[in-house]
Formats: C-alpha cells, structure tokens, sequence
C-alpha cells in the first residue's frame, strides 16, 4: 500500500484507510480524525462542482503554524535561549486572500507576522495583520510611497521593519521619515558568503541579486550614526534560497550571521531581531535526504540548530539573544493545498496484433524486422534490438521516399513494438542487462490525460522540474498494472509530468490502475499550496480551477468554508484585453452571415448562438 511513499512524504497528514482511498489526518480538540479525500470528491460532484478541484485543507495550514511555533518554544526553552521566535509568513507564498487570512486568524497567538515584498504585499500586510504585537517585516525595492506606508503604521503601533536591501534605499527612508517626523524601524539584508545547495541556491552567497556587502553595511551604519538615527537599526536579515536540503548550509549560516550581529551590537546599533529568512524544507520525496526535493532535518533539529548557533556565539561574545524571526513560506502551506483532478483518457504504447503472413509486396527491411520475432532468444537479445531500431529507422527513411506505404509503414511500427515487449518481458531473465536494454521496460508506458493544466496548476514541475508527490485518491486494493505518464489538456508537448517522486530517485512512470468504463479515476497532486497559484499562467486560456476550502470537524465531518469558481472563458479572454461582449457580437455576426448566405437556417443559427454563448459562461476546463 505505501508504494506511492504516502507515509513518507505525507508528514502523518496523508496515508492510506483499509479501503484503499487516500485519507487526510489531522486532530481536532485533542481528537484524532481522518476523512477520506473520496468522500470530499463526492461532496463536491454531488454538489455540481467540476475537476479539477484545488482544495484547501484549513486544519493543516493551522497545525504547521502550531509546529514552527511550538518547535522554537521548545528549543528556546530547552536551551536558555533569552529571545522569543516571530515568525512571518511571506506573501508571496500564498497570496490568496483566504490563506493569508487564516495564517493571520490562526497566528494570532503566536503573534506570526507577514512579509511583504512589494507594494501590493504591503497594503494585504497592512489590513491582515491581526496585532501590533507580530511583525511586518518590508523586503523587496522600497520607493516614497513604500516607505509612507511603512512608517504610518509604525506610528500606529505596528512592529513595520523595512529591510534595506540596496544602499540607494536608505536616503529615501531618512528623507520620508523626516518628512513624517516618524522613526523608522530598519534591518538590514546581508549577503552571506555562506551558500547552500538546492534549487535556489543563488539567492543566498557572495553573488546574490540581493543584500549588502560588508562595506555597504558599514556605509549604512556610517550614515544612521550621522543622522544620529543608529537607534533605528534594530533587525538583521539574511535569506540563503528557498528549500535548503542539507542542515549543514543552515548552521553554517546560522553562525556567520550570528558574528554580524555581534559586530552590530557593537558598532552601538539597537539590536534586537535576527531574521534568517524562508528554506526551511518540504520532503517532496520522502527520502529525507539532502536530495534537492528532500531535506535531511526535522523540523525540530531546524529548530535547536538555529537556537543552539546562535546561542553559543553570542554568549562567546556577551551579546543579548535578540529574537529569532523566520520567514517560511514553503514549509507553512505547502501541505494544505492538494490538486485533485480526473483521467479523461489513456494512450497505450503497445502493439496490436499482427497478421498471419506478411504482404506479398512487403519492403525487405519489414520482412527483416519480421523475421527477427522468429529467431530472438535470450543470448541475442541485444543485437536483435540493435537490428530492430536500424530496420525501423529504415523503414521510416523508405516512407519518406514514397518507398514504403502508410499501411506498411505502421505494420513496422507494431513488429518493432512486439520486438520491445518481448525483450521487456524477458529482461528479468537475463543473469546481467546489458547497459542499452537498461530501462527499455520502462520505455513502454501509457500517456494518461489528466484534467488540468501543468502551466496553471503546477508551474514549478513545468520551469524548474519540481517533483511533487502524485497518487491515486482511491483504488489502493487493487494493483495499478499499468506504468505512465501524466498529459494535460494543453496542446504543448511540455504539458506533461514524467518525473516522480520515488524515494531514493527520480522515476520516470508512475503506476497506474486500468481505467474502468463508467468510473472515474481520479488523481491527487499533494504539497502544492506553496508558489504554484500565482505563478501559474493562462496558457491555452485554461484558468484558474475551481477551489474549495474545508475544515474537518471533530466527527470527522468536514465544512466546506468557501468555494470560489474557476475562471469561466469569458473571464480568461478578458485578461487578454478582449471584451467578451464584443467577440459575442462578431461571432453573431459571423451567424447572420451565415444564414444570409443559405449555410444554416434561423433556428440553427439561434441554438449555435445559444450554444457559443453558455461555453463563454463555462469552466476553461473538461466538463462532464
Ligand atoms: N524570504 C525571502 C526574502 C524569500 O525570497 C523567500 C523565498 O524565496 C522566502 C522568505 C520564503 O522561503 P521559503 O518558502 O523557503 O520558506
């Protein structure tokens, strides 16, 4: 049953029932519960809603604020460290209103804050932070009006830090503070030489797009202390990339930052927060490695790690332990969003029956690729797949010289696919295979077409070749016989997943159960609530999916808080400068003519009209 890794990557949110359907855990007032991600499917078709569906899991996004912040309690506790944890959560993970609202309602006790990395960030800050007791920690180019909003709510009470990330910043805020006659809170954005390996490596090191160098952080002091505005200087940030896999790269930067800290201090700032910014880690594939999909820490070693560091480096230098501020995106939402999706169809690599005999005016090269059937055994096996490819390529070559016919041509193409399935068939009685044949079975696989988009839904598996795990919501009793891959409904050939989560590897097929007729099959891709939403795109038009938002009940019942509708065509088309309203109207036009014309009659142009304008009002994507 674990053969999709469920227990490894799913954190003890995600695993199996006895009747074979994916269940979602959680515990709610101290009791356990699990609901079963079939039973919501059927809530929502029952209730007339399409896939694909993204569901939000609310009590998920809850318990991974518990987790960070109860983690850093306890190593704060456990090791005498002075400071408290502020977390933030950065905006730009999730921006979605409902997210942010429930890391905001929900974080409240611990007083988790948010980062904004843009004006628009700044003004959801603004009206989302639910105390003047969690920060509002400003990354990203700050202009005046940046800055003017900052500062109004620094004079309202709220803890606003704005990061200088360039020295070109700094003049603006002193100038607009001035203005305003409001002390600003500042930090400043290091640019560590410590480095960390994973996908985002470069957002951290000597190279970095972001941060001061020593000089310019020395400059920096420099000009506070003649604007006699030292006492501003209050935060240090650094952020060494997003999704750190290795715990190493975190203490080593633990520990340098914790030296610039110290020399603040003492260069007379009035310290008081260090901000190590986001990479706290998701186990997309379970293997808890420092694979680049995968960490090799707890959350609760990340914890004591940063606490520890930075605690025996201050104390060596007698420095106050300020508090510790993270900034985790990836980690806090990931788990909480699951992308359910239906199959619509399967292609088979795989051969039809051949005839009796061959066609008397067969080319020779099919009769040579025919004949290898006859004589192929275990110890030829590599030299018939060599002849097999050259007859094939020859074959094709012949096609195009109007040599071989269409029908000819595609007789090739099936004694080749019969050559490979016997070959793959037998691999695993040969005592070594040989390096050519290596995989060859696994070169055999369906194309299933999935309802949904790769672009929209999953940008990261498209740009950067995340992995992110994808199983079967239901049918677990039964043994998926068939290896594939995933195809969306976009036409572009890089629609398509091919990368899977395995626990030590990447796996080029997953398996699959055999469509039933009359049954849906449907599919989850898990841990995709961090980054996937708003960097999708429109390609194809295909919009935004449906989404649905529940919270599981102690009877294991489950509320579904809020469903926003997908994108209907009309909205999509209208993000791309048309007016709906006016391709309406050319397209009746197009009708009118048509009838003038004799090609359709007045009651035929009424239901086409009909029918194209109720697909305007429709879902982008497969309906059924
Ligand atoms: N803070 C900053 C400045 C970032 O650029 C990012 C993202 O790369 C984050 C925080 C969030 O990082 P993560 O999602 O790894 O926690």
């Amino acid at each position: 049953a674990n053969l999709y890794g469920i227990k490894e990557w799913g954190a003890g949110y995600f695993d199996i029932n006895p009747d074979g359907e994916v269940i979602v855990k959680t515990t709610v007032s101290g009791k356990k519960v699990e609901v079963s991600l079939m039973d919501i499917v059927s809530g929502l078709t029952q209730r007339g809603t399409q896939m694909p569906v993204l569901l939000r899991l609310e009590n998920l996004l809850d318990n991974q604020i518990s987790l960070l912040n109860n983690q850093f309690a306890k190593a704060i506790k456990d090791g005498g460290y002075q400071g408290n944890y502020r977390g933030v959560f950065p905006i730009k993970v999730n921006q979605q209103q409902q997210v942010i609202e429930e890391i905001a309602r929900f974080g409240e006790k611990y007083h988790h804050g948010l980062e904004a990395g843009s004006k628009a960030e700044l003004m959801v800050a603004l009206a989302m932070i639910p105390s003047t007791e969690s920060l509002i920690i400003c990354n990203g180019y700050k202009d005046a009006e940046f800055f003017d909003m900052g500062l109004y709510a620094t004079e309202m009470g709220y803890k606003c830090f704005f990061v200088i990330e360039t020295p070109s910043e700094l003049p603006i805020l002193m100038e607009r503070s001035k203005a305003l006659g409001i002390a600003p809170r500042i930090g400043v954005r290091l640019k560590l030489s410590s480095r960390a390996g994973g996908h985002w490596q470069d957002s951290g090191g000597d190279n970095s797009l972001f941060g001061l160098t020593t000089s310019e952080i020395i400059d920096i002091i420099d000009q506070l202390k003649a604007e006699d505005m030292l006492s501003s200087l209050q935060l240090l940030h650094y952020h060494l990339g997003s999704q750190i896999p290795n715990i190493r790269d975190i203490r080593n930067a633990v520990q340098e930052t914790a030296r610039f800290y110290t020399e603040l201090v003492q260069e007379g700032a009035q310290m008081g927060y260090l901000d190590l910014g986001g990479g706290l880690a998701v186990d997309y594939d379970g293997s808890q490695t420092n694979y680049v999909h995968s960490k090799n820490y707890t959350l609760g070693e990340y914890c004591t790690d940063i606490v520890e560091g930075l605690r025996t480096v201050l104390d060596e230098h007698e420095v106050a332990h300020p508090n510790i501020v993270t900034e985790s995106g990836r980690a806090t939402v990931a788990y909480a969003s699951v992308l359910l999706f239906n199959v619509l169809d399967v292609t088979r690599l795989e051969s039809r029956p051949l005839p009796e005999t061959l066609p008397e005016d067969a080319d020779e090269m099919l009769v040579n690729l025919w004949e290898i059937l006859g004589y192929m055994n275990l110890k030829n096996m590599q030299e018939c797949y060599n002849d097999a490819l050259y007859y094939r390529s020859e074959i094709r070559e012949r096609f195009k010289h109007g040599q071989v016919s269409l029908r000819h041509r595609a007789l090739g193409e099936n004694i080749f696919l019969q050559v490979i399935e016997e070959i793959s068939a037998n691999l695993g009685r040969l005592k070594r295979v040989p390096k050519e044949l290596e995989g060859l079975d696994q070169a055999l696989y369906d194309i299933y077409y999935c309802n949904f988009s790769v672009f929209q839904s999953l940008p990261d598996a498209w740009a950067i070749d995340q992995i992110f795990p994808i199983i079967p919501i239901h049918r677990h009793r039964e043994k998926p016989e068939r290896q594939a891959i995933i195809g969306d409904i976009t036409c572009d050939s890089d629609g398509k997943i091919d990368k899977f989560a395995d626990l030590h590897d990447v796996k080029h097929t997953i398996s699959l159960h055999e469509l039933k007729a009359h049954e849906e099959y449907y599919l989850g891709i898990f841990l995709v609530g961090a980054y996937q939403e708003t960097l999708g795109d429109l390609h194809n038009l295909l919009g935004d999916t449906n989404i649905v938002s529940i919270r599981i009940q102690e009877d294991g019942s489950f509320d579904i808080l809020r469903e926003i509708e997908g994108d209907s065509v009309a909205e999509v088309i209208s993000y791309v400068e048309y007016d709906p309203k006016d391709v309406q109207n050319q397209f009746r036009k197009k009708a009118e003519q048509a009838v003038r014309s004799g090609k359709i009659s007045v009651q035929r142009r009424k239901t086409i009209v009909e029918s194209y304008e109720s697909s305007m009002r429709g879902y982008t994507y497969f309906e059924r």
